[in-house]
């Protein structure tokens, strides 16, 4: 991005201003105008869908397949759900379940009110939906909305910025492009909500400088994503899943798999068959072009993150089974099996963000549960099994934001399950209502009836025993 896309510093409280004035005008709230905005967004979306497409082609070389699955059809399907059930969603509860059924004449009621005006911060890998999907919620529960592009993706975020005016309410909703000196004077300025999306390292800055204000803060993070693969499952088909998720976006994805436990029980002949199985996805995947070549497989971001993941490949103490290749010129990585991994290899020490799969072998699922344990909470644990009991195992004796059993990156098609970490990896959800939920805050409020007065004469003091009739 050239300095001249940047938005200039000085304008940045002035944005905030700006948006801070029209919440206060209170035209945000009302819920036929956040739908009519809403679906704007959709409009915007769908008809730019090419150039939006072609933004995340020269951003990260993500294949048009992907670009129109997973992040521009998503986006039309969520503000649909959001502008349909927002009317329900906003609905005042009437709490009528209280342990004393007296206080039912109070009316007690819960309010979801917007919290006021929201930032959103957006990463790279998947820059168009991981900016809009908060917008949507944003505008959904009712706030005024600043939306910080990242600038490793810098086609989608000027192409957002150019839009988001020509479609949406501007006095309300605005995209800001900068890097690290743009993002520090925005956090410098006192927010109602921040959505952070990205890695942890920026996440603690955006913690502090949100703590400074008190700001109530959701951080979409990543982290190392397991699997634990039953080696009596289908292999060709767990393989075929895996390599889906590690292979989309050239694995440049929060919830890919991050690396592999294989419970062999000492029987190393059962790696064998799984490296076989991950083979036949290899070559099916790639019948038509190697990797390096693949229309169908995108590249790593940048020379920095492709340098990274070179290192990691050059100091891990493992075997390399499948892949390996690169092209420097292009930035490719060929997705990479790697096998004899310990819990201390180079490729264990963090989040790998890229198409390199370690696998460690362990004994017993006991200790595939253990491994994952004594790491930083993961933000999805995978899990191959047909067995009821082994889900279980799984479930009672691990931590992580999600779970999946038998498939991989899939379950972010749900938009109205809860998505998000847990420790490391983030807190906060969003998806559906729960992103509604992210961007409100509970009003709760009572309205005492003048004829219960009766009924409250005896808290008034003095605390006599006539007036306590004792
Ligand atoms: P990134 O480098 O684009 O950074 C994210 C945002 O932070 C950008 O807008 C950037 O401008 C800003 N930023 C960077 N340095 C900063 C600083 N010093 N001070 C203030 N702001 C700063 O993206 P990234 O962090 O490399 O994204 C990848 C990470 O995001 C991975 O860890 C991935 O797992 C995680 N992620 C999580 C989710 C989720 O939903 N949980 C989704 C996508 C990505």
């Amino acid at each position: 991005m050239n300095e001249t896309s940047h938005t200039p510093i000085e304008k940045i409280p002035e944005i905030h201003s700006k948006l801070k004035a029209t919440f206060r005008t209170r035209r945000t709230i009302s819920i036929p105008w956040r739908q009519q905005q809403l679906l704007l967004v959709a409009r915007m979306v769908q008809d730019n869908k090419d150039l939006f497409a072609e933004a995340l082609f020269k951003d990260v070389g993500k294949p048009a397949m992907e670009a129109y699955s997973y992040e521009i059809s998503p986006i039309l399907e969520r503000v649909i759900i959001a502008a349909t059930n927002l009317p329900e969603w906003a609905k005042p509860e009437h709490k009528t379940d209280l342990f004393d059924p007296h206080q039912r004449a109070w009316s007690p009621k819960v309010y979801f009110v917007p919290k006021g005006v929201a930032l959103v911060i957006v990463p790279w890998n998947f820059p168009l939906i991981l900016a809009i999907q908060p917008l949507v919620a944003a505008i959904s529960a009712g706030c005024c909305c600043a939306v910080k592009a990242s600038e490793i993706a810098p086609h989608t975020g000027r192409l957002l910025a150019e839009l988001v005016p020509k479609y949406l309410d501007t006095e309300a909703y605005q995209v800001i492009l900068g890097a690290v000196p743009e993002t520090t004077k925005i956090l410098e300025l006192k927010w109602d909500h921040i959505f952070y999306t990205g890695n942890g390292h920026v996440g603690r800055i955006v913690s502090a400088a949100a703590a400074k204000h008190l700001t109530p803060l959701t951080l979409e993070l990543g982290g190392k994503s397991p699997v634990i693969l039953d080696p009596s499952y289908d292999l060709d088909v767990a393989a075929y899943r895996i390599m889906y998720g590690k292979v989309t976006n050239c694995g440049q994805i929060c919830v890919a798999p991050d690396y592999l436990i294989v419970p062999t029980n000492g029987n190393h002949d059962l790696l064998n068959k799984v490296v076989e199985a991950f083979r036949r996805a290899y070559a099916s995947f790639f019948s038509d072009a190697p990797p390096l070549e693949s229309t169908s497989y995108a590249r790593i971001v940048s020379k920095n993150h492709f340098d990274r993941l070179n290192t990691l490949l050059a100091r891990t103490d493992g075997t390399t089974v499948l892949g390996g290749q690169v092209d420097a010129k292009r930035l490719k990585i060929e997705p990479t099996v790697v096998i004899g991994i310990q819990p201390d290899d180079a490729l264990m020490e963090s989040e790998l963000f890229g198409p390199i799969l370690p696998i460690i072998e362990v004994g017993t699922f006991e200790d595939a549960c253990e491994l994952v344990s004594q790491r930083d909470h993961p933000l999805v644990l995978y899990a191959f099994t047909q067995s009821e009991d082994t889900k279980t195992t799984i479930r009672e004796c691990t931590t992580s934001g999600n779970l999946v059993y038998n498939d991989t990156f899939i379950q972010l098609a749900i938009a109205e399950l809860p998505f998000g970490g847990v420790g490391e990896s983030g807190h906060g959800r969003q998806g559906g209502r729960y992103s509604f939920e992210s961007f409100s805050y509970l009003r709760a409020s009572i309205d005492m009836p003048l004829g219960s007065e009766q009924f409250l004469t005896v808290r008034y003091p003095p605390y006599t025993s006539e007036n306590l009739k004792l």
